[in-house]
């Protein structure tokens, strides 16, 4: 068999575990909650998860949630059903927030040290010192302030005293650095907000890079894994943990997932949701987890996708069409066959005598355990696609026309005598006869037939809402597009069939039931179902456009 090449991060573990530096292996996922996670999230997560299924040691969540605005506790309830979904557990669900108070003496600590201090220039003069890439910034006139009066004015800015930005905390690192972020970098900011763990207890509030790599330290994460665009925060990752003289955790960036055709930011996701652009956070063209969920993909095809993508340390855009290749695939196996008629027209047998019978269908011939059988209730009386009627046949068309046969999957084969049309020249009935020696399995009619069409029995069928979905945008990169993204939403994203017919066998259907609709694709029941109505969305069609 084949042995998996390692890849970068997995190599830097093994490194570590083999020579002796750490001893347990852990690692964090630590998602902001100001909204619900994504395929992006997915990524972070099974590379987190999976580095501790593979070496051993655990896995923390931590909330992130040091931004007290954004962030809510519906989110972080999505956020861990989310993950659980995709099939991981963490060892501590943790909370930046419950490091405020250790946060807060950090700071102390670095004022003590004289590595930091209060700044009550504004917002423009601290931009206007900041330098550029190419020349060096300038100190600010606050920066040789005492330690007593940095401690003094922070306790102040602690207990309420002042407005919000009135004063700043800033690291004293180097306003010469050719690393911008390490131009004291400000640490602490004053905002009275209130949090949606601590309430209002605190009115400051420390800046994202003095909470992170701290909260990794705290944890005794060994391995604190990112993405890209924290390249450049490292050094300052690095130089906190130095400075405060705790626990060495190491960061490491790896390449985010982008995909095509879709967004992955949160705050973009959001306006989709509040706009109504979209059926909320887990409407099933959405990139979220709960979207793809809702949509029918499986736990199993979400991990095997991130497997299949890898471990980059360059910018790369995914195609959607692989993620939809890693359902198919696993649907294949897994998903019943079974019929559903999405646009009907009536098919009529005009010789078919015995009222009804029970026919066997096959469940799944691709299934591991041969999938079994089911029965189907047959009759004289069908529904069958209209697209497969022509009135006058096109070159090589195998299905139903005026004089031509083809088999009813499970059944018998039947002739088009004649048709029915309305006062619009609409089709509204097909006519047949049928063989009777046809029947599937024990067919000793002789006759070759091309076409198979699939069908339900008129008097047997449940109907349905039918809900097909396209891309959510017809850029391939929206993001990168001219104007707001917004712009190159697909208004054919959602196609609604308010009245399809499906066997009923498939009342029975759950949440968790997935089905392959013969020649539709494969489809799951909605939660918008009643027991009136039921509502099934396509999760993806049957051909596979994925070229490997
Ligand atoms: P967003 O802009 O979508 O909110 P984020 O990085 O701000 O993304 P966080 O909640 O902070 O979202 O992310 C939690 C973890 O998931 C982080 O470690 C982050 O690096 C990772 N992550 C987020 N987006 C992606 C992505 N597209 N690909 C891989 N990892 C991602
Ligand atoms: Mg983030
Ligand atoms: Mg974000």
């Amino acid at each position: 068999s084949e042995e998996k090449s390692l890849n970068f991060i997995e190599e830097i573990v093994e490194n570590d575990l083999n020579s002796g530096k750490y001893e347990t292996l852990v690692t964090r996922f630590p998602p902001e909650p100001n909204g619900y996670l994504h395929i992006g999230h997915a990524k972070a997560i099974c590379l987190n998860f999976g580095l501790t299924q593979k070496y051993g040691g655990y896995t923390n969540l931590r909330f992130d949630d040091t931004n007290p605005v954004t962030e809510k506790t519906e989110y972080v309830n999505s956020q861990q059903e989310d993950i659980r979904w995709l099939g991981f557990n963490w060892k501590n669900e943790l909370y930046a927030s419950d490091y405020f108070d250790e946060l807060y003496g950090f700071a102390v600590k670095l004022i003590e040290k004289g590595l930091a201090y209060v700044d009550e220039s504004s917002a423009d003069e601290i931009a206007a010192l900041k330098g550029t890439p190419t020349e060096p910034g300038q100190d600010s006139p606050y920066r040789n302030r005492s330690v007593e009066e940095n401690l003094d004015i922070f306790t102040k800015m602690k207990n309420g005293e002042f407005a919000d930005g009135a004063y700043i905390l800033r690291a004293k690192i180097d306003m010469a650095s050719p690393n911008m972020l390490m131009r004291d970098p400000i640490i602490y900011r004053i905002k009275h907000a209130e949090h949606h763990r601590t309430g209002n207890k605190w009115c400051i509030y420390p800046m994202y890079d003095f909470a992170h790599g701290q909260s990794d330290s705290i944890e005794n994460i060994t391995h604190s894994i990112c993405t890209l665009e924290y390249v450049s925060h490292r050094e300052l990752y690095d130089w906190f943990i130095e400075k405060l003289e705790i626990f060495p955790s190491k960061q490491y960036e790896f390449a985010r997932l982008n995909l095509t055709s879709t967004v992955m930011s949160k705050r973009k996701l959001l306006q989709l949701v509040n706009e109504n652009l979209v059926n909320g956070w887990d409407d099933p063209r959405m990139p979220t987890i709960s979207g793809l969920r809702r949509r029918g993909f499986t736990p199993k095809s979400i991990r095997e996708f991130c497997e299949r993508i890898g471990i980059a340390k360059r910018e790369n855009l995914i195609e959607l069409s692989l993620l939809e290749f890693c359902i198919r695939e696993d649907l294949n196996k897994t998903a019943n066959r079974v019929m559903a008629v999405l646009d009907p027209i009536k098919l009529v047998i005009t010789n078919y005598e015995k009222g009804t019978e029970d026919l066997i269908g096959e469940n799944n011939p691709e299934a591991e355990d041969g999938g079994g059988t089911r029965v189907i209730p047959f009759s004289n009386e069908l529904w069958i696609e209209r697209e497969d009627f022509m009135e006058v046949p096109a070159k090589k068309w195998f299905r139903l026309a005026p004089g031509a046969m083809v088999r009813l999957k499970f059944a018998y084969i039947v002739k088009c005598e004649d048709f029915v049309k309305d006062e619009n020249g609409n089709v509204t009935e097909i006519r047949c006869t049928y063989i009777p020696e046809s029947k599937s399995g024990s067919d000793t009619s002789g006759i070759n037939v091309k076409g198979t069409i699939h069908w339900v029995s008129a008097p047997h069928a449940k109907t349905a809402e039918i809900r097909l979905y396209d891309r959510l945008f017809t850029s391939e990169t929206p993001d990168a597009e001219e104007g707001d993204f917004k712009d190159y939403l697909n208004p054919e994203s959602l196609t609604v069939l308010p009245n399809a017919y499906i066997e009923p066998a498939l009342a029975d259907a759950d949440l968790d039931s997935r089905y392959q609709f013969i020649r539709k694709g494969y489809f799951c029941l909605d939660k918008d179902s009643t027991a009136d109505k039921l509502v099934f969305n396509r999760t993806v069609n049957l051909k596979d456009t994925f070229k490997k």
